[in-house]
């Protein structure tokens, strides 16, 4: 595929291979675009979103409207498309293409809603006889720099919520599975002037810093690792950030869990696309009183998904995104068993390919469970009651979602206030996002919320007009 640069499709001599992380073949080329192709596609978006900036509100929807139905049209063919490029398996690239189509009708409707308010200046001192109200204006130009893993439902929350707040964008995404968001912004280029979307692909330090550094960027979205995102905020001087970062998500299930569900969640949190999710449920904290009758039918559930070809409707799990992901699971995992950890189920490497592993009696001092393991590896943390399950919760530098089983509302609630997380669940595992709630994380999982209609007011700044009516 090509870049698209004010409109144009842009080819280079250099180029960089797309791989298929299942069948190991080449599925496309993408070009590798310089600093200078950044400068370029900075100043044509700025002059497109001059153009962008005189739509009405209802010429910007229908225009957003349209884009929602053509990617409608076109969501299996992008599905097949992230599976080849990522391996996931197909039944959950069908899911993340709905929900991105979902996304693009949301920021279609949320376009029509941005408003200022009205501000009674003269309730403050000296304020009498002043009339003032807000706007809520376009920032200008937006960077969005989004990971492998949801290449089009992460990249459709930044480009949508920007462009109904009529910015023009810059979207780069990951060079490991960048074409399926590369038909997404296709499609959403053909319903705007040339240059409100435009989409880079390149080396990371080259058109990533650049897009960091050039002050014509108004506003960087970012969605990646802790690393990046601090490297980002490093050098991204005065501009607007929103940072979605890595999570470390606790599964606490209590004494008095419906285990049947919690058995549900642990498997969805732990093994969707091979645990490679921000929000996967990455550390079970399990009350002793259940934990053995937990694992038991934890594993049981766990022995039945089936691993193989992702593009078949009845695989569960697929590779990881490439072998060298493989093998940094498994040095985590064999790092914990030579720390003591005991393995219940799985610990098999193949290639790409990680079994979904249990391992029980983990300590929340090893490192698979105080840094983010972006696999499907389940480590069970044994505690002793609530309090106990929430200051294991709690002790870890990450803080993006949590999810907690228990029929006992009083412990339940007490979970629901003391857990530090950007979004806390009863009796659901973190794994879980609609499309419209604010999500994002505290502490290291990032900064800022998106979702849809707090994405768009993100994308947005607040100019005050005050008017001295005596
Ligand atoms: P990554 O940080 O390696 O890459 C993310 C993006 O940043 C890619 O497009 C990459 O090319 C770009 N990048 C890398 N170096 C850069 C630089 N110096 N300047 C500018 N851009 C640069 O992340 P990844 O491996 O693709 O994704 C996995 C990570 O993303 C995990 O940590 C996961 O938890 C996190 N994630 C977070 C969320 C969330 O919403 N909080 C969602 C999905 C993934």
């Amino acid at each position: 595929m090509k870049a698209l640069i004010n409109g144009k499709f842009i080819d280079k001599d250099k180029k960089i291979d797309v791989i298929n992380p299942y069948t190991n073949e080449l599925i496309d080329k993408v070009p590798i675009c310089t600093r200078d192709d950044v400068k370029i596609a900075i100043s044509s978006a700025k002059k497109a979103q001059n153009i962008l900036n005189d739509f009405s509100a209802f010429k910007l929807s229908n225009a957003l409207y349209n884009a929602y139905e053509n990617l409608k049209d076109e969501q299996k063919k992008i599905a097949k498309m992230i599976t080849a490029e990522t391996g996931k398996p197909i039944k959950d690239a069908l899911f993340e293409m709905s929900r991105s189509v979902e996304t693009l009708k949301l920021a279609a409707e949320e376009s029509k809603r941005i408003y200022g308010e009205s501000i009674p200046l003269d309730a403050g001192l000296g304020g009498k006889g002043f009339f003032g109200f807000t706007q809520k204006l376009p920032l200008g130009v937006v960077a969005c720099i989004t990971p492998f893993n949801y290449p089009v439902n992460l990249a459709i929350h930044k480009v949508a919520p920007a462009i109904a707040a009529k910015n023009a964008v810059i979207l780069k995404p990951s060079i490991k599975a960048p074409l399926s968001s590369m038909m997404m912004a296709e499609i959403i280029n053909a319903e705007f002037p040339a240059g409100v979307i435009n989409t880079l692909t390149g080396r990371s330090m080259e058109i990533g810093d650049e897009l960091t550094i050039n002050n014509g960027i108004a506003k960087i979205s970012f969605t990646g690792s802790v690393p990046t995102g601090l490297m980002i905020a490093n050098n991204a001087g005065m501009k607007k950030l929103t940072l979605e970062l890595g999570g470390n998500d606790p599964l606490i299930i209590l004494k008095d869990a419906d285990i049947e569900k919690a058995v549900k969640g642990a498997i969805n949190g732990s093994y969707l696309y091979s645990g490679q999710v921000c929000m996967a449920v990455k550390r079970i904290i399990v009350d002793n009183i259940i934990a053995d009758e937990f694992i038991q039918k934890f594993v049981n559930a766990t022995k039945k998904l089936k691993l193989g070809d992702p593009s078949k409707m009845d695989t569960d799990i697929g590779p990881l995104i490439d072998e060298n992901a493989a093998k940094i699971v498994e040095s985590s995992f064999i790092s914990a068993i030579d720390n003591g950890a005991t393995v219940v189920c799985g610990g098999k490497r193949k290639g790409s390919f990680f079994e979904p592993t249990i391992i029980d009696n983990v300590s929340p001092k090893m490192d698979i469970v105080i840094n983010e393991t972006f696999g499907p590896v389940s480590p069970i943390i044994r505690v002793n009651g609530v309090e106990e399950a929430i200051s294991v919760a709690n002790n870890s530098d990450f803080a993006l979602q949590a999810g907690i089983f228990t029929e006992n509302l009083k412990e339940g609630m007490k979970c629901l206030n003391e857990v530090e997380a950007g979004t806390v669940f009863l009796n659901k595992q973190s794994t879980f996002r609609t499309d419209n709630m604010p999500f994002g994380g505290f502490k290291s999982s990032g900064i800022g919320k998106e979702g849809v209609k707090y994405a768009v007011e993100d994308m947005t700044r607040t100019k005050l007009i005050a008017i001295n009516l005596r």
